[in-house]
């Protein structure tokens, strides 16, 4: 059998791509100036419902600049989901402040605002400090529950990040935000494109915000911190967190291409979720009422006693296939590294969701042959460990 290996996210390049790099090489401009940066930036802000994006290096360094931006200081709280990327947390622990971990909620598997809502409340009952920042991510392209946590940050005066890095495209579909974006809300908005990412740049990020000041010390600090004129003058500690004119040229030609890659994420999670329906014990990944997900990465849970096999001998069931599935990210209040870190809630939601869940392959340039074979393989899955089951083999 020589199946094509089918990856779990692999860039989708068909557009303006090649014409616009062959431009940077043609008119020389392939580092950081020229005219893509501008337009990528101008372009993105539009499609998301900012008045300004300052594009940088990283989604990485996108997150440090917010924490800048968000001034947090040596020994400040910042409170961030546990079910996440490190990148969320790492940008934190940079600028040495403590990283407060937020367990998840069943249904969007997204930061509680319960908890942060209390913790917030009894702070300032305590008279006690509070956090610098919260910083909010959308998980896999599933909108985290913005209301309560936009409420809390302005009745205590706290800066709100999101981070909007794995669900670019996604909508709020009712409340106060109704037809608002992610990254749109906050104070600021990050972004990563990241090869495995909705649209990629190669490598990058960028940050989103309507206000002006926040925009201009974004570029600011993404520059040098390097202040106009000859003489190389700089009035604080700045980083060159700048992307190329090479990357912002791959970016826009993929922000061209936006519509027609978030209509396949969601055209794939549509068919999955009608195709693994009638698999018992599994279940699709958060479906709310008051949103319409990016469906980035397709993921699932499974309950391995009724299913038969757990998330994790299932992704290697489906590597046996030539299919790529992966484990969600590790909560970080597990992580060795973040040992000391303060933890809200038991942790318990997001442990379960990181034994349960997986994600499947969800590139948006999957064939229907591609579908097709997930869909069979997970139920074969499913049927041979049922068989195991009845005849009495262990799994
Ligand atoms: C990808 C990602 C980032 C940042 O990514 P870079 O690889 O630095 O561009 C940040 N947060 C989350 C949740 C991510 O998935």
């Amino acid at each position: 059998m020589s199946e094509r290996r089918i990856p779990l996210a692999e860039p989708l390049l068909g557009g303006n791509e090649k014409k616009y790099l062959l431009e940077c090489i043609d008119s020389t401009f392939v580092s950081s100036v020229g005219p893509f940066v501008r337009r990528f930036e101008e372009e993105f802000a539009a499609q998301v419902g900012n008045r300004f994006a300052v594009a940088c290096a990283s989604g990485t360094a996108a997150l440090h600049v917010a924490m800048r931006l968000a001034g947090v200081e040596p020994g400040d709280d910042v409170f961030v989901a546990s079910l996440t990327f490190i990148a969320s947390a790492n940008p934190i622990v940079y600028e040495k402040a403590n990283p407060v971990f937020i367990d998840s909620e069943a249904e969007s598997w997204n930061m509680d605002p319960g908890l942060v809502v209390e913790e917030l409340n009894r702070r300032a009952r305590l008279g006690l400090k509070q956090p610098r920042a919260i910083e909010v991510v959308h998980l896999l392209g599933q909108p985290a529950r913005m209301e309560e946590l936009m409420d809390a940050c302005e009745r205590h005066g706290i800066f709100l990040i999101e981070d909007a890095s794995e669900a670019l495209g996604a909508t709020y579909t009712g409340g106060a935000f109704d037809g608002k974006q992610v990254g749109s809300i906050g104070k600021v908005g990050c972004f990563s494109f990241n090869g495995n990412k909705l649209l990629t740049s190669g490598g990058g990020g960028m940050i989103t915000t309507n206000d002006p000041e926040l925009a201009r010390r974004a570029k600011h600090l993404t520059t040098q911190a390097r202040l106009p004129g000859l003489e190389y003058r700089h009035d604080e500690i700045g980083y060159n967190y700048r992307l190329t004119n090479l990357a912002a040229a791959l970016g826009l030609a993929q922000l061209e291409k936006m519509p027609e890659l978030l209509a396949s994420k969601r055209g794939n999670a549509a068919f999955f979720d009608q195709a693994l329906a009638s698999l018992r014990g599994l279940s699709v990944g958060p479906r709310t009422s008051w949103s319409a997900p990016s469906n980035w990465l397709y993921s699932i849970t499974l309950n391995p006693d009724i299913f038969g096999r757990t998330s994790r001998e299932t992704i290697e069931f489906l590597q046996a296939e030539s299919i790529e599935a992966r484990p969600i990210w590790s909560p970080l209040h597990t992580q060795t590294i973040f040992s000391g870190a303060a933890l809200l809630g038991s942790g318990k939601v997001a442990e379960k969701l990181f034994a349960q869940a997986l994600s499947l392959p969800s590139s948006a340039g999957l064939t229907a042959g591609d579908r097709d074979r997930v869909v069979a393989a997970m139920t074969r899955a499913h049927e041979t460990a049922k068989k195991a089951a009845l005849t009495g083999e262990s799994r």
